[in-house]
C-alpha cells in the first residue's frame, strides 16, 4: 500500500484510544476540566456503567461563547501558551486533547455559560463534527454529556466489562478526586442512585469516612512529617492505616502529586518498605499519600493519560515518603506503648519474628537467594531444549520425589529430605497449590463442597466490589458461594466453599473480590482459575502458623500428588532444592 495521510476521523480515533480507554477515563478527564475551571461543586451522573451516558456538571468558570467551538479542536487549550509553561504545570489538563478525543468516540453535548455572560452556549458534536450550535439559557458553569461511548469503535466496545464493573471503575475515579480535593463537593449518581458524595468541607478525614466507612477510618493515622528544612520544599500529607488494617491487594494505596492521582511503583514500594515488620507477609497497607512540591520538580507530561509522573529528584521523594510513613507508624507504636502496658509492645509474636530473622541481609536471606537461584537453574534445566536438529520436547508434569519431613523453620517453611538433598517448602504456597488443584477439579465436576452459614450475612459493598461480584456471580456460585442480590450494592451471603469456613468470611470474601478485580486484565487467566486461586490464597495455612508433624507430613504427601507441585497458583515457587553437591560446596567439603 502507498503511504497516505490518514483521514482525520481515523487519526482522531487512534489518538482518542490513548486518552479514552474506558468510561472511567472520560469521567476522569471531565472531572479534571471541572477542577481546572475552579468549580466547587462537581456532579457526575452515569447510566449503564457510563456506556449509555456520562454527564459531568460543574459550577466553574464556563467557556465564553466566542471560544466554545475551539474547545473540541485537538491541541486546543486555555491552560498553556508556550513551551516554557510545560515546565511548570499547575492545572490538571494541559494537552488540549481530552474533549477532542472524547468527541471522536461518542456523541457529546456541551452546555456552558460564564457567570459574566447572559446566555449560555449549546453545542452538539457527533464523531468529532459539530452538528448543532445555539444560544440557550443555563446556569453558570458547564455541563458535558457524553452518550453512546465507543458506539463507532467496535474494537473498544468489545473490551468493555459489564456495566457494574465499569461503574466500579468510575466510583474509584470520583472518590480519588474527592480525596485529592477535600474542599470540593463531589457527587456520583449511578443509574439514578446516589453512590457517593463528599462534603466539600476541606477535611480529608471526612472524605475518607464517606469512601471507606467508620470501621476503616478509625484505624487510620494522619501522616506526620518530620521537619524538612531542605529545599526545594516537599510536603507529605495524608492518612495511612495502622498495622491492624491491611488488604489483600495494593488497590488501597493511593498517591497524589500536586493533587494529581498518579500511579507509581516506586512510591508503592517506598510505603511497603516503611511497613516492613508491621504487616503480616503478603498483606498490603492502606495509605492515601499526598505529595506537594514545586511544579518545576515534577514532569507530568509523560503519558497521554497524565497518570504517570517523573520526579526531578526521585530518590529524595521516595526517601521522604518512606521516612514519613515509618516515622508516623513508629510514633503511633510508641504512643500505644505508653498508653497500654509495656508488655503489649513489642508483642511476643513480633519478638519471635525478630529473633528468627535477625536481619534482612543476614545469613538466612543469603541462603534463600542462593536457593532461589538453584530453583531457577533447576527449572531452566527442565525447559525444552532448542537444538537445531531436534524437535522441542514437551515438558511433562514435574513430579516431586518422595520427601521425608524433618521439621519446621520460623513457623513458615517445612524442611524435608529427599534423594537429591534438602528441600525447603513454603507451607502457605504449598497448601495453596494443593487446595487449588483439588478445588479446580471439584469445580469442573460441579462438586465444590459448600458450607451454609448459620445466618445469612448482609454485605454492603462499595460499587467497585459490587460490580466485581455481580459480574462473577455464576462463577462464584460454582465455587461454592451462595450469594443473593439484596437491592443496590447489597447482597446476602448464604454459603461459602467449605475450605473457606474461616472465622471472618466477610473479610475473606472482600479479599477475594479485591484479588479478582486486581487481576482483571484482558490477558489474565480465566475467571474460574483466578477465583479458585483467590479462594485458596485465603484458605491456605498462613506463614507463621505452627504445624504438627502429622500436618506437615500430610501437606507434603498431598503436594507430591499435585500436577504442578513446584509453583503456587500465582506462580511463586512452593519448594526450594539444595542439592547435596551445593551443600558440600557451601560447607567447603569440595
Ligand atoms: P485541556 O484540559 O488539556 O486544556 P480539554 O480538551 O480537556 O483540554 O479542554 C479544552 C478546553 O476546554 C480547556 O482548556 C478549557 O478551556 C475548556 N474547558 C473544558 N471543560 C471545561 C469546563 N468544565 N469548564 C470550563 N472550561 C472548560
Ligand atoms: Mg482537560
Amino acid at each position: 500500500m502507498p503511504i497516505r495521510l490518514l483521514p482525520p476521523e481515523v487519526a482522531g480515533q487512534i489518538a482518542a484510544g490513548e486518552v479514552v480507554e474506558r468510561p472511567a477515563s472520560v469521567v476522569k478527564e471531565l472531572i479534571e476540566n471541572s477542577i481546572d475551571a475552579a468549580a466547587t461543586d462537581i456532579r457526575v451522573e452515569i447510566s449503564e456503567g457510563g456506556q449509555r451516558l456520562i454527564r459531568v456538571a460543574d459550577n466553574g468558570c464556563g467557556i465564553p461563547a466566542e471560544e466554545v467551538t475551539m474547545a473540541f479542536a485537538r491541541h486546543a487549550t486555555s491552560k498553556l501558551t508556550c513551551v516554557a509553561d510545560l515546565e511548570r504545570i499547575t492545572t490538571l489538563g494541559f494537552r488540549g486533547e481530552a474533549l477532542a478525543s472524547i468527541a471522536a468516540v461518542s456523541q457529546v453535548t456541551l452546555l456552558t455559560r460564564p457567570a459574566s455572560q447572559a446566555a449560555g452556549q449549546f453545542l452538539r458534536v457527533e464523531t468529532g463534527q459539530i452538528v448543532r450550535q445555539e444560544s440557550r439559557a443555563c446556569p453558570a458553569g458547564t455541563i458535558v454529556t457524553v452518550e453512546h461511548l465507543f458506539r463507532n469503535v467496535p474494537a473498544r466496545l468489545k473490551f468493555l466489562r459489564q456495566p457494574q464493573t465499569e461503574t466500579g471503575h468510575i466510583y474509584r475515579v470520583v472518590t480519588h478526586y474527592a480525596m485529592a480535593f477535600p474542599h470540593l463537593r463531589f457527587s456520583l449518581i449511578a443509574d439514578g442512585r446516589l453512590a457517593f458524595q463528599s462534603a466539600g468541607n476541606g477535611q480529608l478525614r471526612d472524605v475518607l469516612l464517606a469512601v471507606y466507612g467508620l470501621d476503616t477510618v478509625e484505624q487510620m493515622i494522619e501522616l506526620r512529617q518530620e521537619e524538612d528544612a531542605s529545599s526545594p520544599p516537599l510536603s507529605v500529607l495524608g492518612f495511612i492505616g495502622s498495622p491492624s488494617l491491611h488488604r489483600a491487594t495494593r488497590d488501597s494505596l493511593a498517591f497524589f502529586v500536586n493533587r494529581r492521582w498518579v500511579q507509581d511503583r516506586s512510591l508503592s514500594h517506598a510505603v511497603a518498605e516503611a511497613y516492613h515488620t508491621f504487616l503480616p507477609t503478603g498483606r498490603h497497607p492502606v495509605a492515601i499519600v499526598l505529595l506537594e512540591m514545586d511544579a518545576a520538580e515534577v514532569d507530568v507530561n509523560v503519558h497521554p493519560t497524565k497518570r504517570e509522573v517523573k520526579f526531578r529528584n526521585p530518590q529524595r521523594v521516595f526517601a521522604t515518603v518512606q521516612r514519613t510513613v515509618r516515622h508516623t507508624l513508629i510514633n503511633r507504636a510508641r504512643e500505644s506503648v505508653t498508653a497500654f502496658s509495656s508488655r503489649t509492645w513489642p508483642s511476643p509474636e513480633w519478638q519471635r519474628h525478630r529473633t528468627l530473622f535477625p536481619s534482612e541481609e543476614g545469613l538466612f536471606t543469603t541462603h534463600r537467594l542462593a536457593a532461589l537461584e538453584l530453583y531457577r537453574a533447576d527449572k531452566d534445566d527442565r525447559a525444552p531444549g532448542f537444538h537445531p536438529d531436534q524437535e522441542p520436547q514437551p515438558v511433562g508434569p514435574i513430579r516431586l520425589p518422595l520427601l521425608r519431613v524433618v521439621g519446621q523453620v520460623g513457623g513458615t517453611y517445612i524442611v524435608a529430605e529427599g534423594p537429591q538433598g534438602m528441600y525447603l517448602i513454603d507451607q502457605h504456597a504449598a497448601h495453596e497449590r494443593v487446595l487449588y488443584e483439588q478445588m479446580l477439579a471439584d469445580y469442573r465436576r460441579q462438586e465444590v463442597a459448600s458450607q451454609t452459614l448459620l445466618e445469612p450475612l448482609l454485605l454492603d459493598l462499595d460499587p467497585l466490589l459490587a460490580g466485581v461480584l455481580t459480574e462473577h456471580l455464576t462463577t462464584l456460585h460454582g465455587a461454592g458461594f451462595l450469594i443473593e442480590p439484596f437491592g443496590g450494592t447489597s447482597f446476602l451471603l448464604r454459603a461459602v466453599p467449605s475450605i473457606l469456613a474461616v472465622p471472618d468470611v466477610r473479610a475473606a470474601l472482600l479479599d477475594i473480590l479485591e484479588l479478582m478485580h486486581q487481576n482483571d486484565h484482558p490477558l489474565a487467566d480465566q475467571v474460574e482459575n483466578r477465583l479458585m486461586a483467590a479462594v485458596c490464597k485465603r484458605a491456605a495455612v498462613k506463614a507463621g502458623q505452627t504445624l504438627s508433624y502429622e500436618e506437615m507430613e500430610q501437606l507434603v504427601r498431598r503436594l507430591e500428588q499435585c500436577e504442578s507441585p513446584r509453583t503456587c497458583p500465582h506462580g511463586r515457587p512452593t519448594i526450594l532444592h539444595f542439592s547435596v553437591e551445593q551443600l558440600e560446596k557451601e560447607f567447603g567439603r569440595r
